[in-house]
Parts: C-alpha cells; sequence; structure tokens
C-alpha cells in the first residue's frame, strides 16, 4: 500500500499543473490502492469526495493566486489529512497508571495473536516500570496455559493459570485477585477465541469481564483477515465493548486497509502493531507517523519510541546528545555512540525505515547486512584518533558549500588502512554523518529531540 500511495503521490511532483484531469487521476490511483489493500469501499469513495472538496474549496478561496507549489501542497496534505482521519478515531485510549492494577483483558478470535500479544505487552509495560503480569483464562484450547507458561518464562514475566480448573471465568478472577493482592500494576487477562459455538464464546467474555472489571478491553485483530476485520470488530463491539485495537501480523503480506476499516467501523483507536514472532515485535501506533511512514515521508516519531528506551536508561546523557543533535554540534564521537545505541535495540530494518531521508542502501539488505555494515563503521571510528573524533568531519575533508566533499585528507588514508578498510568507505562514512548532522539540524525546533525527550519524562 505505502509504495503504490508513494508512487501516486510523486506522480504529482512530475505533472506541471493541478487541474481536475490530474487530481482526479491522482485520487483514482490513490483510492485503487486503498481498495486492493482491503480498505472499506465506502470509506474509499468518502475519502475520495472529501479530499476534492477540500482543494476545491482551498483553490477557490485564493483564486488565481495559488501557485503550483503550493496547489501540489494542498492537495497532498488534504490526501495526508483524510488518510489520517481514517486511522484516528479521536478518542483516547486508557493509559495505565503507576501504583495502581491496571486490568488489561485481551479478546479477539483464536489464531489472531492473543496469547502472543499478550506477553509482548507486558514485556513492554515491564521495560516501562510497570509491575506486570499474564493470567491464562483460556481452558479451551488445549495446551493454552502451556504457551503461556512458555512465553511468560522466556519474557520472564509472572504468570497464573491452571491445568485442572476448566472454569475460564474462575481462573481469571482467582489470577487476578492474586496479583492485585501482590501489588501488581499490569494484569493482563488472556481469553479463549473460540467456541463450539460464537454465543459461548461471548457470553464467556462477558462473564470474565464482570469477574475481573478492566479498566481496558483490546481486541486483537489479525491485519490479514482483509475485509472481514469490519464485521469481527462490529460483532465484538456489541458484546465485549473493547476501548482499543491491536492490530497484529502487520510483518507479514497483510494488507493493513481491513483494520482502517475497524476503526472506522467502530470508533476505537489502535495502540500497537505486531511486527513479528518476536516478544520486542510490538510497535506503539499513533496515527500521523503511521500515515506519513505509509506514504514514504519517514516515521520520527517511532524513532523517539526507540530513543525513549535509551532515554529510561541514561536521561542525562540523552538529553545532551538530544540538544547537541539539535544545534548542530554531535561530534563523529557522539555519532559513533549513537550507532551502538542504534545497534543494540533491535533490529536495523526497523529502525532504519523509520529515519527520514536515510538512503536505502546504507542499511538494505537483512538485518546481518545492516549490522555488519554499523560493525564496520564502529571500526573505521576506532581507527581514528581523539581530537578526530571530537570533530565535525572537517577535519578529514574539505566541504563545498552544498554540502559535498571535495578534498580528501591524508587523515582518511590513514584510518582506511588503520581499520583496514577502503578510502571510500571512510568517505562514504563521513558523507553519512555530515548528512546526519543536517538532517538532525533541520528536524531541530519545535519538533525538535529537544522538545520529544522532555515530554518522555
Ligand atoms: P491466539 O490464538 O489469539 O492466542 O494467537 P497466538 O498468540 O497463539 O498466535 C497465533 C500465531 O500467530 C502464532 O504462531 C504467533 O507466533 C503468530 N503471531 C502473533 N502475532 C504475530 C505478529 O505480529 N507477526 C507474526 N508474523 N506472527 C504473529
Ligand atoms: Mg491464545
Amino acid at each position: 500500500l505505502g509504495r503504490k500511495l508513494n508512487a501516486a503521490l510523486s506522480s504529482l511532483n512530475r505533472a506541471p499543473v493541478i487541474d481536475d484531469k490530474v487530481l482526479d487521476a491522482l485520487l483514482k490511483e490513490v483510492c485503487a490502492a486503498l481498495l486492493e489493500s482491503d480498505v472499506n469501499v465506502k470509506l474509499v469513495s468518502q475519502l475520495r469526495q472529501k479530499v476534492k472538496a477540500k482543494v476545491k474549496a482551498t483553490f477557490e478561496s485564493a483564486g488565481d493566486k495559488v501557485k503550483e507549489t503550493n496547489r501540489k501542497n494542498v492537495v497532498q496534505k488534504a490526501i495526508f489529512d483524510e488518510l489520517v482521519h481514517l486511522v484516528d478515531p479521536g478518542v483516547e485510549p486508557y493509559k495505565p497508571r503507576k501504583g495502581h492494577p491496571n486490568v488489561i483483558m485481551a479478546v479477539g478470535l483464536q489464531g489472531n495473536g492473543k496469547t502472543t500479544t499478550c506477553t509482548k505487552l507486558a514485556v513492554h509495560y515491564q521495560k516501562r516500570g510497570f509491575k506486570s503480569c499474564i493470567v491464562c483464562a483460556d481452558t479451551f484450547r488445549a495446551g493454552a496455559f502451556d504457551q503461556t507458561r512458555q512465553s511468560a518464562t522466556k519474557a520472564k514475566v509472572a504468570y497464573f493459570g491452571s491445568y485442572t480448573e476448566t472454569d475460564p471465568v474462575a481462573i481469571a478472577a482467582q489470577g487476578v485477585a492474586k496479583f492485585k493482592k501482590e501489588k501488581f500494576e499490569v494484569i493482563i487477562v488472556d481469553t479463549s477465541g473460540r467456541h463450539k459455538q460464537e454465543s459461548e464464546l461471548f457470553e464467556e467474555m462477558v462473564q470474565i469481564g464482570k469477574a475481573v472489571k478492566p479498566d481496558m478491553t483490546v481486541l486483537i485483530l489479525d491485519a490479514s483477515i482483509g475485509q472481514a476485520a469490519e464485521a469481527q470488530s462490529r460483532a465484538f463491539k456489541e458484546t465485549a465493548d473493547f476501548g482499543a485495537i491491536i492490530v497484529t501480523k502487520m510483518d507479514g503480506h497483510a494488507k493493513g486497509g481491513g483494520a482502517i476499516s475497524a476503526v472506522a467501523a467502530t470508533q476505537t483507536p489502535i495502540i500497537f502493531l505486531g511486527t513479528g514472532e518476536h516478544l520486542t515485535d510490538l510497535d506503539r501506533f499513533s496515527p500521523q507517523p503511521f500515515i506519513s511512514k505509509l506514504l514514504g515521508l519517514g516515521d520520527m516519531q517511532g524513532l523517539m519510541e526507540h530513543m525513549q528506551d535509551l532515554a529510561i536508561q541514561n536521561p542525562d546523557r540523552q538529553k545532551e546528545m538530544a540538544k547537541k543533535l539539535e544545534e548542530g554540534k554531535l561530534s563523529i564521537r557522539d555519532w559513533r555512540e549513537q550507532i551502538q545505541n542504534v545497534m543494540n535495540l533491535g533490529p536495523i530494518s526497523k529502525i532504519a525505515s523509520m529515519i527520514p531521508g536515510l538512503p536505502q542502501d546504507m542499511l538494505s539488505g537483512s538485518d546481518e547486512e545492516g549490522a555488519a555494515r554499523m560493525k564496520r563503521m564502529i571500526y573505521i571510528t576506532d581507527s581514528m584518533t581523539s581530537a578526530e573524533l571530537d570533530s565535525d568531519g572537517s577535519l578529514f575533508m574539505d566541504f563545498a558549500k552544498d554540502g559535498k566533499p571535495t578534498q580528501l585528507t591524508w587523515r582518511v588514508t590513514r584510518v582506511a588502512r588503520g581499520s583496514g578498510t577502503s578510502v571510500r568507505e571512510v568517505e562514504e562514512l563521513l558523507c553519512q554523518y555530515r548528512m546526519m548532522a543536517n538532517m538532525a539540524k533541520q528536524a531541530g525546533g519545535k519538533n525538535g529531540w529537544m522538545q520529544t525527550m522532555q515530554k518522555m519524562q
């Protein structure tokens, strides 16, 4: 979906003038891309009409004064806003509070990823300082408790369940009561997903809900179910009235459009996306960054989320880094530290896709290749002197006004030899550093890293 939308929008840049014909053609492409990824037909036609009306109104009110570039921006913004609107019901989801037993109940059909997501959630909150645990109230599926036990043990999260008790309501009530007494702060209740009859499942869900009184009920929705997502989410909304959605399996060939339709149908916000089978494959969801990433505009906020993990570990150092970055004072030494941090954060492909303007070839290929490339970058910087590391790269080369390097100095050759790499590799690294530094400076200001870092504290 992202690639198609991106292509449609870049065709906009090639059009010499923006008239009705160009707009219609563009909207046709955008709508086709949305339909193809399973967004509900009605939603798509609404979007088309809204964008058209918005663009027309803006053009008309400004008369002939709108320049072509501005016209393009108007169109782009209208599409962006309407797409954001699709995934943003404007409802604030529940936020767990510290020092309080926050009960979260997961519901959804079997196989949608409930048990996996429960563990991911527990890990997520545990990392953020909440004492977290899981209650397995699935007595329907054979081996359900074993699955919880295994993944919770792996995640080092407390769990509760039973091999002998067959009443899910009793287990849920016991588990939640026990963990409340033990002062757990996030108590996640995993439920069963399928019964012989659907009405039985819903009845069970209602009973568990009555027994544990969840602060938040989350619908776990598989991204790959496509158009069925809408009906499924409506059915669950009527009986379980969930307050948040987590869409799983976004890493597969899923066409996320079904999930988008589910949000619109139930007016419930998505809070996380599941992006893989590992415990850390859970991304916080927010509408604007999601759409801007979809359109190929980068995801600064997602990157911030990862930076937040670091900030928790070392808040002062990260604040200092953010300040330096914004002021354009980040040295090669600081940059190296950031690269090492990124290497510790997890799969590089994920981080890379969040950084706007990063050349695709820099981190393309597998995560192993990306990691190997990063390691080489560290080797190269290891061969630099202290003065070189503390510099902004200008010791190594002269830069033309446009930021391109002109004259390399002997230092480049020395570092290449010392690190067992090539002059070209060292030059590339320096250019990447330079690009990053410029980009960060531009990203500074209103939505800068500093502000974001402070908001996180
Ligand atoms: P449940 O029946 O709803 O509890 O679903 P499970 O948690 O048992 O998950 C069903 C299958 O989906 C398992 O094989 C999981 O590993 C897989 N799964 C869950 N979430 C994700 C995800 O985000 N991405 C991928 N690729 N697989 C997932
Ligand atoms: Mg399960």
